[in-house]
């Protein structure tokens, strides 16, 4: 069970008793020294992080943007933890973006893309901490090893803390053959009615399978454009997440979220900044990194 629970009692505690001068003098300063020893501050948060992960590997032989071992994941979860990181939901997001809300001033959002089997190790490390998380699942080819399976993601579904959101059918990832380049008709065979099937029927299929609305989707490769966004937003999509990196505001675009790669190859200095400052760190030389939101060079 969390400390944060036990915290949280002792301190329900303190507040019944009936307090003299004293006493009340004594526990004020223990509030006091919790709050100066970093405990969880509410407050307004200024800017959300919200960190990439992928794969979730025993052993990271290359760890890099989308692979990160278990290990260090592991360590990059106690850090949030000890610090008083507060993990948020996607509605959570949601209705602090848009002003709705307010979240602790220390809050990260931890997204997992493409329902890796191996992201199932992030797992019990989620369920120790009782830290939040989403995970974006392609349902057309994304289901069956290397991927989660169906029985996984509805599991995923059913614990309060996590949500599923959508990641198209089928990734198409390729940098001649992607959302972008169909809709440029770059393709033979491919066009606009590909597109909308991507986005419609990837949030019909998930939305019939958990038997919950699908209103989030994060952009393959992060690669989009302005009328792909539209046809999202038709699609009925009210969170579209990119591979851009910085941090979410109060009143910031929910059609344009900003997220940040948590490269595996990086030590946990990195990870410290990228929380401070979530710009995108890369710590791996040896594979191609996603910048920008075009598949175009
Ligand atoms: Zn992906």
């Amino acid at each position: 069970m969390g400390l944060r629970k036990n915290r949280r009692s002792k301190y329900t505690m303190k507040k019944t008793m009936s307090l003299g001068d004293s006493k009340m003098k004594w526990v004020l300063s223990l509030v006091v020294c919790f709050l100066l020893a970093g405990g969880t501050t509410y407050g307004q948060a200024e800017g959300v992080p919200i960190l990439i992960y992928h794969e979730i590997l025993n052993r990271a032989e290359e760890p890099g943007e989308t692979k990160i071992s278990l290990d260090r994941f592991k360590e990059q979860m106690k850090y949030l933890y000890e610090h008083h990181y507060a993990t948020i939901s996607v509605d959570e997001l949601v209705n602090f973006m848009k002003g709705e809300r307010s979240i602790p001033k220390k809050s990260v959002l931890l997204t997992f893309d493409d329902g890796w089997k191996s992201g199932l190790n992030a797992v019990p490390v989620l369920e120790k901490y009782h830290f939040k998380a989403v995970f974006f699942i392609f349902p057309g080819k994304g289901i069956g090893e290397p991927y989660m399976e169906w029985n996984d993601v509805l599991a995923l579904a059913k614990n309060p803390r996590f949500q599923i959101c959508s990641h198209t059918m089928s990734h198409p990832w390729d940098k001649q053959s992607n959302l972008v380049t169909w809709l440029d008709g770059k393709p033979v065979g491919k066009d606009k009615s590909d597109v909308m099937y991507e986005l419609q029927e990837s949030k019909k299929e998930l939305e019939k399978r958990l038997d919950k609305k699908v209103n989030c989707f994060a952009w393959p490769v992060g690669w989009y454009n302005e009328a792909l966004i539209e046809m999202a937003k038709d699609a009925g999509y009210e969170a579209l997440f990119t591979a851009e990196d910085g941090s979410s505001t109060k009143g910031g675009d929910l059609l344009r979220i900003k997220r940040t790669f948590v490269d595996g190859a990086c030590n946990m200095t990195i990870f410290k900044q990228t929380l401070q400052n979530p710009k995108y760190h890369v710590c791996q030389t040896k594979n191609r990194t996603t910048q920008g939101h075009s598949p175009y060079d």
